[in-house]
């Protein structure tokens, strides 16, 4: 399953208004101008494990500081792997020592969806910027109370939207934006994996608050947030199980449709059944544009009714820490900011309000 998710693991964006909001740990952090942020990573598995450290050794303005695990027999390998002292290396419930811990700048939660809201809030009131993986929580409730935590402590928080850095999709936002090809019309997005172990906390609803659509439907409805411009109006979503005791506390497999202001419409589909759904594809008056894969790690592929669509495809993860670093030095406001993590939940939430209520939700 690992394989499968790093295989087609991917990215998206929109502008958004830059608001100078410049806390103090900011403040704090510009007086040595040329210094690394100190990342700590909060949960290490195979997402810190294959991409985020790795990630780290690749950054201009982030370095790996520290480390929180549950897991006793972690914490010799990556101390010696990455160097880190033990001062610096921290459990769950020691997390809050933090606070006192000069070395580190940043807290990059990456734990299971429903464990984002307490370690955001932990390391806000520890004083410390923070990172959170996508899905930022399981509800708008604990979304809003971690935006409400870090505004209290004046510490800036972005959610993990990789996809919003890379070329490619931003090549597809400026193609909707500057109407290459006329007015977007319509937009269909999908992404999906075979999911493997069927004990892992992905299939368990206290831990994942949903199934495929939470973990990755989430990237096809950035993806068409972000090339639309738009928010949606209306949604109908259905729900489809092709086996109900493996798939018993989450969703398998959802398709939806979306309704935005300007006329677009969006359909969009995601799964934990196959390999290969992958794809984020824009049709306009006189032509199309899309990306297949559309949110891999790497690799994607770009190509619209006249050509190809070639960029580089510099580390993902590397270049959403280097922004977030730039963000808490220059006081700028992450464009992937807490809020933009909520809007998202809040739609998920309607998506699936829709599965129940079979009918559309009007937002
Ligand atoms: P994983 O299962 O590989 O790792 C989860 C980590 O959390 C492990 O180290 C585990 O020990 C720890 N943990 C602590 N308490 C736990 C508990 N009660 N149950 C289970 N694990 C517990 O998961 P992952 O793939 O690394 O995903 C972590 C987060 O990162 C998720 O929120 C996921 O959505 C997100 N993610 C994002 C991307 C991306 O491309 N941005 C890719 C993969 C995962």
């Amino acid at each position: 399953m690992q394989t499968s998710r790093r295989a087609f693991i991917h990215g998206i964006s929109r502008g958004v208004a830059c608001v100078s909001i410049l806390p103090v740990a900011a403040t704090r952090i510009m007086a040595q101008e040329n210094k690394k942020l100190g990342f700590a990573l909060v949960g290490l598995g195979s997402l810190s494990t294959n991409q985020i450290a790795p990630a780290l050794q690749k950054t201009k303005r982030c370095r790996l500081a520290a480390i929180v695990t549950g897991t006793p027999a972690k914490e010799k390998i990556w101390a010696e792997k990455y160097k880190i002292p033990q001062k610096n290396i921290y459990n769950y419930e020691t997390f809050d020592q933090i606070a006192g811990n000069p070395d580190i700048d940043v807290i990059y939660v990456v734990l299971p969806n429903a464990m984002h809201g307490e370690f955001t809030i932990r390391a806000a009131k520890a004083g410390k910027h923070v990172l959170c993986e996508k899905p930022m929580e399981v509800s708008a409730e604990k979304c809003q109370a971690m935006i409400d935590a870090c505004k209290a402590a004046k510490v800036q928080l972005a959610i993990g939207y990789r996809c919003q850095f890379t070329p490619h999709h931003l090549e597809m936002m400026r193609l909707a934006r500057e109407k290459t090809f006329g007015s977007v019309k319509l937009i269909e997005a999908s992404f999906g994996f075979r999911i493997g172990d069927p004990n892992q906390w992905r299939l368990k609803h206290a831990l994942a608050g949903g199934g495929a659509l939470m973990d990755v439907g989430i990237y096809a409805l950035q993806g068409v947030r972000c090339v639309s411009g738009e928010e949606p109006t209306e949604i109908s979503a259905t729900e489809t199980k092709t086996d109900p005791v493996k798939f018993k506390e989450v969703d398998e497999s959802i398709s939806w449709s979306m309704r935005f202001p300007s006329g677009v419409l969006a359909n969009c589909a995601t799964t934990y059944l196959v390999n290969g759904m992958n794809r984020l594809w824009a049709g306009a008056e006189n032509g199309w544009f899309q990306l297949d894969p559309a949110y891999s790690y790497g690799g994607l592929k770009g190509r619209t009714s006249k050509g190809e669509i070639e960029f580089p495809q510099p580390d993902q993860f590397a270049t959403e820490m280097d922004d977030f670093a730039d963000c808490i030095l220059s006081g700028r406001k992450s464009k992937v900011s807490g809020e933009e993590g909520l809007r998202d939940i809040k739609i998920l939430s309607a998506i699936y309000q829709s599965v129940r209520e079979g009918k559309a939700v009007q937002l």
